[in-house]
């Protein structure tokens, strides 16, 4: 099977300002989009990678929200995404609690592994990992990537030095890390 690369996005933090501790972000109204987000989006697919949203949200675990309420959001910001000339290839969200003992919640890779085989499945192609990327802004998500096999970007944070033979650096925001992944392409 032929191998792409893919950026895997967390979502809270990276595309949306985050919510206050112990809050979640629930509808439209209160989904801000950071800055650079938009030209991030653009500046990957235009280079040809596969994008996909990892996000955990445990809020509909908590019955603070539905999953058909987090669907709605996401279909806003999509429709959004399009208005302003972005294309997101597929969100995968893990809806479970600390206690649910799932294999989705970051930062068990199993939302990578579910993008990757929705990859396999509808289009015939796999995951490159050497020129793939987990990007978040927390451990967990640079957890996440390590365990799935990626190259990972923390936002605002240290980076794990761990020797996988991947990277694991860290950027400011999407855009910078966009700019960093492009520019350490060989
Ligand atoms: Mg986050
Ligand atoms: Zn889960």
């Amino acid at each position: 099977m032929k191998s792409i690369p893919v950026i895997f996005l967390d979502r809270d933090g990276v595309i949306n300002k985050p919510a206050k501790p112990h809050e979640y972000i629930t509808s439209w109204p209160d989904f801000v989009i950071l800055p650079g987000v938009y030209e991030a989006l653009r500046l990957f697919h235009d280079n040809g990678y596969k994008i996909f949203i990892a996000t955990n949200q445990r809020c509909i675990s908590r019955g603070l929200a539905s999953r058909e309420q987090i669907d709605a959001l996401h279909e806003r910001m999509t429709e959004d995404f399009a208005r302003n000339g972005c294309f997101v290839d597929g969100i995968f969200i893990c809806p479970h609690g600390y206690d649910d003992d799932c294999d989705c919640r970051k930062p068990k890779p199993g939302l990578l592994l579910q993008a990757q085989k929705w990859l396999e499945d509808s289009e015939g192609v796999t995951v490159d990992k050497t020129q793939s990327w987990m990007i978040g802004d927390s451990k967990s998500d640079e957890e996440a990537g390590i365990n799935y096999g990626v190259n990972t970007i923390l936002i605002g944070g240290e980076s794990s030095s761990v020797d996988d033979g991947m990277k694991h650096i860290t950027a400011n925001n999407i855009l910078d890390s966009a700019v960093k992944i492009l520019e350490g392409r060989n």
